[in-house]
């Protein structure tokens, strides 16, 4: 393998506590070395560039059913940008829902290495990872989802800690899954019964159990099993003004809970985009809705077991797609444009619908507001962390952009001088009076160094200490610029990207499709015959598929795995 000595860049590590330096960094045999332990270097000259490790996305939607399903019945969407096959590069097409080839040039020219697909339905497991399969160079993992799995429900009720966690250790080894995800916990399988949870302890119909003890039950089978990554929640209430009092009681479950993990992570809780349930008021309009951004993130600031993203409103036209099945529906209500909503057995349910923000409306001015505000008013970069929700909140592709708004106040002006309602914005929201501009080295925690450390990847991703993987990506910005569109098109366009010690783009050219690999965790538990039980029973009864048509064979669908083992027998 080719040894790299990148020479003379800016470098950005909050784990080495490199705040732009210049400093020589080094690959060699596929990991970060001192740049003393290279002897035949290929000498990248960084020359007035930022240098950081590579980027790893902790939350997107980049592979499955929904995925699918938003290509199928939005070919509007796949006409943007479609290109032909260049170089080593495979066609491409689709703006909010692109392909999976494109998925992964996206997320190299942006510098990412890693990224978590951040809802998988179990039964639908295989198709995920095929999907995981062809999208080049990017190392993934997925999370499947727990909140309203008929197995959790009816062992969260008695409170069986052991039996919830034996039975998301099961589905973590036959899914090739990554962790626990949560997703309006209770309120999607209320959905099969035309209802909905508007608070966390509204009943589940039928199960007798409450979101709050779906969240904490599932805080602590996750942490008995010690894993990687922390729950993962997508609380009650998404997009709904005044749902920042719901989010408030959600976190505040956190409470008392200390991780259990090998990992280094410090938090139990991940709150994913957080923006979409911020909202104070009652209802849309510029005379209600306000901003409770400040309330939330000075919440979080006095925590220290809770992690947070984004999801950024990037004011474009895009393809919302969550398994927030209520939502869905809901939203479809009210756009009036295509509208697709599944039921997942006793799993969980999905809906896709397309959405767009726009720049003459009030509401999504204001929403674009309350995410940047929730950066800018955060303490710790280590604990929040740069997403889109993409593509809910926008396409994957707009990261740049994202970054652009958050280190420079006047480029967020430009917006709110731009919008039709921008002083309505300025007045129902916290943003006009935020002059913070975030630094490189708080971006280098907010994409990779804190995003790693929070996914129990921390050893691996997020910094260029020796031993290390070999991710190093050259931006083509310098410090020094006073120019904000510079930010949004260096992070957009890698100069360099070097992953896991291999060239990936050179000199802004996509040149390889890299060594992907896809991440899981299998998890060790002691026997549990009552589980084993249960599993067959409900395949035997309930499921369309037998047991034999669920596992996702590891040699089939993961051509090249990396398994991360847990000890969790006791
Ligand atoms: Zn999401």
């Amino acid at each position: 393998m080719a040894e790299y000595l990148i020479k003379n860049g800016y470098v950005y590590d909050p784990i080495l506590g490199i705040n732009g330096d210049k400093h020589d960094v080094a690959i060699k045999d596929g990991k970060m070395v001192d740049a003393s332990a290279v002897k035949n270097a290929k000498v990248i000259d960084a020359n007035g560039m930022t240098v950081m490790a590579g980027g790893v996305d902790i939350h997107a939607h980049i592979a499955g059913p929904k995925l699918n399903i938003g290509r199928n019945f939005r070919p509007e969407d796949k006409l943007f940008n479609a290109k032909p096959g260049q170089g080593i590069k495979h066609m491409v097409a689709g703006h909010s829902v692109p392909t999976t080839f494109k998925f992964g040039y996206i997320y190299a020219n942006m510098g990412y290495g890693f990224a978590m697909e951040a809802a998988m339905p179990p039964l639908y497991a295989r198709h995920t990872h095929e999907e995981i399969r062809d999208t080049p160079i990017i190392d993934e993992a997925a999370l499947p989802v727990f909140g309203n799995n008929w197995f959790v429900l009816e062992y969260l009720k008695n409170h069986e800690i052991e039996n919830t966690a034996a039975y998301i250790a099961w589905i973590l080894r036959a899914t090739k899954g990554f962790g626990i995800k949560n997703v309006n916990p209770g309120g999607t399988e209320a959905w099969a019964w035309g209802m909905n949870c508007s608070s966390i302890h509204d009943n589940v119909p039928y199960f007798d159990i409450t979101p709050a003890e779906i969240v904490t039950g599932l805080i602590e089978a996750n942490e008995y099993l010690g894993l990687p990554h922390s729950m993962h929640v997508h609380g009650n209430q998404l997009g709904e003004p005044g749902n920042y009092k719901t989010t408030l009681e959600t976190l505040a479950l956190a409470k008392g809970y200390k991780p259990n993990s090998k990992f280094g992570r410090d938090q139990v809780l991940h709150q994913t985009h957080l923006q979409f349930h911020s909202y104070g008021g009652d209802s849309y309009s510029s005379k209600s809705f306000e901003s409770k951004s400040k309330e939330v993130a000075d919440y979080i600031n006095k925590q220290d077991n809770i992690t947070f993203d984004l999801g950024v409103v990037t004011l474009d036209d895009t393809t919302t797609m969550t398994a927030d099945g209520p939502f869905e529906q809901h939203l479809s209500h009210m756009n009036h444009l295509k509208w697709a909503n599944t039921d997942v057995e006793l799993e969980t349910a999905a809906g896709v619908v397309p959405f767009q923000y726009r720049k003459n409306t009030f509401i999504a001015v204001a929403q674009w507001a309350v995410g940047l505000e929730l950066a800018l008013y955060a303490k710790d970069p280590m604990k929040c962390f740069l997403t889109t929700d993409a593509p809910n909140a926008g396409p994957l592709w707009r990261y740049p952009r994202v970054i652009k708004w958050l280190m420079s106040e006047q480029a967020r002006n430009e917006v709110l001088d731009d919008a039709k309602y921008g002083e309505k914005v300025r007045d129902r929201c916290y943003i006009g009076e935020l002059d913070r501009e975030i630094s490189l080295y708080e971006l280098a925690a907010m994409t990779r160094a804190g995003t790693a450390k929070a996914l129990g990847l921390g050893n691996m991703f997020g910094s260029l200490r020796p031993g290390m993987e070999g991710d190093v990506v050259v931006y083509p910005y310098s410090p020094e610029s006073e120019n904000p569109e510079d930010i949004e098109y260096a992070f957009g366009n890698a100069k360099y990207f070097i992953k896991g010690g291999e060239m990936i783009i050179n000199d802004g050219e996509i040149v390889s499709n890299g060594n992907k690999r896809t991440f899981w965790v299998d998890c060790k538990v002691n026997e549990n015959a009552q589980v084993q039980h249960d599993i067959e029973e409900k395949f035997k009864r309930y499921y369309t598929v037998g047991l034999n048509n669920y596992d996702v064979n590891e040699k089939t669908f993961l051509p090249n795995p990396h398994r991360i083992e847990v000890d969790a027998t006791q």
